[in-house]
């Protein structure tokens, strides 16, 4: 189900992600999640500084704990991969309306980006993302990616997307049996939603596509 709620996490400490992190890589953690995803919620002020309620922030952080444990679990399946693809929201263009010189694709359905401005986050992740070997795609919603992976016969995807898309999104790369790694949205929104660049940035550089050089910069 879609969050019926709206949240920003841009203002949350890293140390957030950073506990996010290191609590998903904990034993039993299913057993106490709930706890977990309290202390988190409490430690890092989620509610105070979303505005959400208690159990909106409760939501939100168990599900972005599921996130980070599915990362983990899916980390080698993923290293062996070799065709990869990027799915990237298009509501994290800079520009919603014609300002935005993407081309829309309808056969892929993919926006394909122009790189009309250099502090788009879609520009530059399609940019480090495309010097890494992977396909990029700007997708305007989640129905249109079985139709491109049906296409394109790739072995491993990152997903840049709202954490219940995510899980989702999860599921159903688990039935087709292919890998997956995740970045979840820190705003979501129908516009200007943010994820991080450098969560991307770490999770394409920690798992190089095999003979293909390492990016540095
Ligand atoms: S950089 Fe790409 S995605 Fe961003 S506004 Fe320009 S064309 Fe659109």
């Amino acid at each position: 189900m879609p969050y019926r709620f709206s949240f920003d996490l841009s203002s949350i400490s890293k140390a957030f992600f950073r506990d996010l992190a290191n609590v998903a890589k904990e034993k039993d953690l299913h057993r106490k999640l709930g706890s977990k995803a309290r202390y988190l919620a409490e430690k890092f002020k989620i509610q105070q500084i979303t505005g959400l309620e208690v159990t909106d922030a409760l939501m939100l952080v168990e599900d972005l704990v599921d996130i980070y444990v599915k990362n983990i679990s899916g980390t080698q399946r993923f290293l062996k991969t070799q065709k990869r693809a990027l799915f990237l929201p298009h509501c994290a263009r800079k520009f919603m309306d014609c300002k935005c010189k993407a081309q829309f694709k309808p056969e892929i359905p993919s926006y394909k980006c122009q790189h009309c401005s250099k502090d788009c986050i879609v520009n530059r992740a399609t940019k480090l993302a495309e010097k890494n070997g992977y396909e990029v795609y700007v997708v305007a919603g989640s129905s249109c990616i079985p139709q491109i992976i049906k296409k394109n016969g790739c072995e491993g995807v990152i997903g840049v997307a709202c954490s219940d898309e995510l899980k989702m999104g999860a599921d159903y790369l688990g039935r087709l049996g292919l890998a997956g790694q995740a970045v979840p949205l820190t705003k979501n929104g129908c516009a200007n939603t943010k994820f991080s660049l450098r969560t991307l940035k770490n999770l394409i550089e920690a798992f190089p596509i095999r003979g293909r050089k390492v990016t540095v910069n």
